[in-house]
């Protein structure tokens, strides 16, 4: 299915490799990536991970995960040092070279060859191979038929099932999203037969929640939810000063879009969060109304059909009003 041979010649030998997620990477940024390399230490070669940005608290249990680098954390200098003598260099669960924010130069290595393990749509070209399956749920579920091409099935550990079966999790809301395939469903049958027990799993992801964090979504949910019943639309506005107040970390938003969505007669939510001088959006849909092709078109993000992403260099409050001209004018059909 892939072009298996070029990754096997690559394995041939004991390299060096680095393997980069996302800028703020979710479960399946952070479980793939790691299950990446721990199956790639199993087999005799060193790895480096590296995440450009802190990992949310929620996945601070993963398998590995004490190895992994926070290049925001790092200088350059120190962060380009440390990878300085590697051969290969893996680009998991992101296929834009922006999603790496300012972090963008360490795919400017001419020396190392790259490879993208990747599901989202409209990849770029800085790779020398595209590992990418734009109907995968998940990074987990293309990296699991790459173990599968290489006939190296039999050499999942736990640690790495576990990690893979967190980017199944993560990245399909708990098999919930439409991008759920039946294909999903039997690679996650495969993982708990490797030992992974799905409900812990779950437990640790969404059910070990800090008390603070249910204050803060009750907080969201009385104070800063805005309902357009007209336009089908419910979205909120997290200001910079709710940060503070709720000591909110990396991460700790995650799940809240799901609320507005969960209300009868909304067919596209979103969080706007005001963060380092910049607004990042959040936008989630049901059916075909394209969250990522108003991420793309005007807010410089992208993402999957019912779930994506993008930024705003306006103000928060501009760019509430942006948001909400923009949902007057769509042309899409709800
Ligand atoms: P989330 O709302 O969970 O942060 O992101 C949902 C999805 O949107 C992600 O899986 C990712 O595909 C996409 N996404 C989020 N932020 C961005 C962004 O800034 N740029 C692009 N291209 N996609 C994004
Ligand atoms: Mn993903």
């Amino acid at each position: 299915m892939y072009d298996i041979f070029i990754l096997k010649e690559q394995l041939a030998s004991p390299k060096q490799v680095a393997v980069v997620m996302h800028a703020r990477p979710d479960g399946d940024a952070l479980g793939t990536s790691l299950a990446l390399a721990l199956f790639l230490r199993e087999q005799g070669h060193s790895v480096h991970v590296i995440t450009p940005t802190e990992y949310p608290s929620f996945l601070s249990w993963l398998p590995g995960v004490d190895s992994v680098v926070i290049a925001a954390h790092h200088t350059r200098e120190t962060l380009l040092a440390q990878i300085k003598e590697i051969d290969l260099l893996f680009c998991v669960d992101f296929s834009t070279a922006s999603r790496l924010d300012e972090w963008a130069y360490l795919l400017k290595r001419p020396d190392v060859f790259k490879i993208i393990i990747d599901h989202h749509t409209e990849p770029e070209n800085f790779a020398d191979l595209l590992l990418w399956d734009p109907k995968a749920a998940a990074s987990a579920e293309v990296l699991f038929q790459i173990f599968e091409a290489l006939e190296q099935k039999e050499k999942i550990t736990l640690s790495v099932a576990t990690c893979l079966y967190t980017g199944l999790v993560t990245d399909t809301n708990s098999f919930k999203n439409p991008n759920t395939r039946p294909i999903t469903h039997r690679i996650a049958a495969d993982l708990i037969e490797y030992g992974v027990d799905p409900f812990r799993v779950q437990w640790l992801i969404y059910d070990n929640k800090p008390l603070s964090r249910l204050h803060f979504f009750s907080f969201a949910i009385s104070q800063r939810l805005v309902v357009l019943p007209e336009l089908h639309v419910a979205y909120f506005v997290i200001q910079k000063d709710d940060y503070k107040r709720y000591d909110l970390k990396s991460g700790d938003t995650e799940g809240l879009v799901d609320y507005a969505l969960s209300l009868q007669g909304i067919s596209l939510a979103a969080v706007l969060k005001e963060k380092d001088e910049m607004v990042y959006l959040s936008l989630r849909s049901v059916g075909d109304l394209p969250a990522n092709l108003i991420a793309k078109k005007y807010f410089n993000g992208g993402g999957h059909k019912n779930a994506a992403g993008g930024i705003s260099h306006l103000s928060l409050t501009e760019t509430v009003d942006r948001f909400e001209k923009i949902l007057k004018e769509l042309p899409f059909n709800f």
